[in-house]
């Protein structure tokens, strides 16, 4: 490891100035996540579309050097605007730069813990300091770009872009190429990383009001093999960390058949050659839950994963009014199952399976009783004795070309001074006493990634898909690992005390 960690050093330190410079400033969407520590599949793809030769920096780079003047200031808590800094020679990348790409595209904002996503409203001021060709690249191309959840999609001044180029590359008989061609980018990035991998575009379901993902593309599954090389070429360069995350639902995989899920899980999972520290998968649509995709799951992937269920209300009428994917019981018997095959802890201190729960308010026929009917299932999950790993609660986007548009804000401003009401009563009465359960006083989380300090304290992760983060009643040195005890619980977080 620590050899690998020295190639990629001496790579970043060495590496070329290219005419090709692709803009990071993040990405989020229903289904592909590429926000740090995650690298998305989008810079890498335009990478390879671009043969490799590029420069990879992001919108932390760009604001260090025009806001911060290439300095950093001692403070008390960490500035998350510009941790993610690829290099020091910004100067240098821009003037040489021809084209500059900028992937953009935020469609289900979250909260993150070490990163700001670029929006179009702060790119423009640094667009005008520049002086390429720029383009605007990725989902924010089809489907638009928001922030802040609660907020139609940001508006896109005219003539702030030469060019735009949206994000998917035909088939993917064409793509695979550049896929392997653009894990090259890795080499310049030099802190610990999730690698977002695609098994598949489009959705089976394909319904939901609220959702891009089927605007974008038709269903189509990756190939095992091309999966597979694009991960061993990620590894040659050191890479560990990988979630199978761009797809809508992991056991949709290629119609559904469980011996295909298997044969892309078995040459890259715990009993295969390569020694991942962590494999996980992101997406499950609930209907498709049942005791042998489960079971394959925990046999393959490493602790500490998630399925995250788009649940998005447990309201009949909202269900209806909205063609969600699954109804309130179907999710209830998904929850029991992946409980049932997933909640035994593993190595790392975690449960190796569990559900997760998304859930959006201002959706079409949303009424004071829907976070009613919400918080009785999800007390009822409590009182079932089962766990959630994280219950996401989010404000709707109306993207542009989703049935929300139409409906735009009407639900959302109805039930505003409802929604933090409900939120915060979840936050309390379910999350909290969940936590407790999930990982109890004592338990001991190995590998947590020390992130952020904000005044005396310091919090940090382990790597995975929605890993809980510890907060420590010190100022830990940042970027190093340690092994942590459980010593209280915060409403979505723990506290937690070294022990090695
Ligand atoms: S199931 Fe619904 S929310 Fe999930 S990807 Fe498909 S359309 Fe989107």
């Amino acid at each position: 490891m620590f050899l690998h960690m020295l190639i990629n050093y001496l790579l970043i330190v060495n590496f070329m100035v290219y005419e090709n410079t692709i803009l990071d400033c993040y990405t989020d969407e229903p289904a592909g996540l590429g926000v740090p520590p995650y690298l998305g599949v989008h810079p890498r793809y335009l990478a390879g579309y671009l043969n490799g030769e590029v420069n990879y920096i992001t919108i932390d780079d760009i604001r260090y050097y025009f806001d911060y003047k290439n300095k950093k200031k001692d403070t008390q808590k960490t500035n998350i605007k510009i941790y993610n800094l690829t290099r020091e020679n910004i100067k240098e990348v821009l003037e040489n730069t021809k084209n500059l790409y900028c992937v953009v595209g935020v469609q289900t904002p979250g909260k993150y813990l070490s990163a700001l996503p670029g929006t179009i409203k702060e790119l423009k001021k640094y667009l005008e300091k520049i002086k390429s060709k720029k383009i605007l690249y990725g989902p924010v191309v089809s489907t638009g770009t928001q922030l802040h959840g609660g907020r139609r999609a940001e508006f896109i001044p005219e003539g702030m872009f030469d060019d735009m180029m949206p994000e998917v590359f035909g088939s993917y008989n064409e793509l695979n190429q550049f896929a392997v061609k653009g894990a090259e980018i890795a080499k310049q990035i030099p802190w610990p990383k999730m690698i977002e991998i695609e098994t598949g575009r489009g959705c089976i379901m394909g319904k939901c009001s609220f959702c891009t993902e089927p605007l974008k593309a038709k269903v189509e599954w990756r190939e095992q093999k091309d999966i597979h090389e694009e991960i061993n070429k990620f590894y040659e360069f050191g890479e560990r960390n990988f979630r199978l995350g761009k797809q809508a639902c992991i056991f949709s995989y290629k119609n559904m058949d469980i011996k295909e899920l298997e044969n892309l899980l078995k040459p890259i999972g715990r009993e295969s050659k390569l020694k991942l520290n962590c494999l996980h998968i992101d997406n499950v649509i609930p209907s498709l839950v049942n005791e042998e995709r489960v079971k394959l799951l925990v046999k393959h992937c490493t602790e500490g994963n998630v399925a995250a269920f788009g649940v998005e209300s447990f309201d009949m009428d909202v269900v209806k009014q909205n063609t969600l994917n699954t109804s309130p019981e179907i999710a209830m018997k998904a929850i029991r199952i992946v409980n049932k095959f997933g909640s035994k802890r593993g190595q790392n201190g975690m449960p190796y399976f569990l559900p997760g729960i998304n859930m959006v308010y201002g959706l079409k026929g949303e009424s004071k009783k829907t976070g009613e009917i919400n918080f009785e299932y999800l007390k009822k999950i409590l009182d079932e004795g089962l766990l959630l790993r994280r219950i996401n609660i989010r404000q709707v986007t109306p993207m542009p070309g989703t049935k929300m548009e139409e409906v735009g804000m009407k639900f959302m401003k109805k039930n505003k001074s409802q929604y933090w009401k409900w939120r915060n009563k979840v936050r309390k009465e379910i999350d909290f006493e969940m936590l407790k359960r999930l990982v109890p006083k004592g338990t001991i989380l190995k590998d947590v990634y020390m992130e952020i300090h904000d005044g005396n304290h310091s919090f940090g992760r382990q790597i995975g898909s929605y890993p809980l983060i510890v907060g420590v009643n010190e100022r830990l040195e940042l970027g190093k690992h340690y092994n942590l005890e459980v010593v209280g619980h915060m409403l979505r977080s723990v506290t937690g005390r070294v022990v090695s």
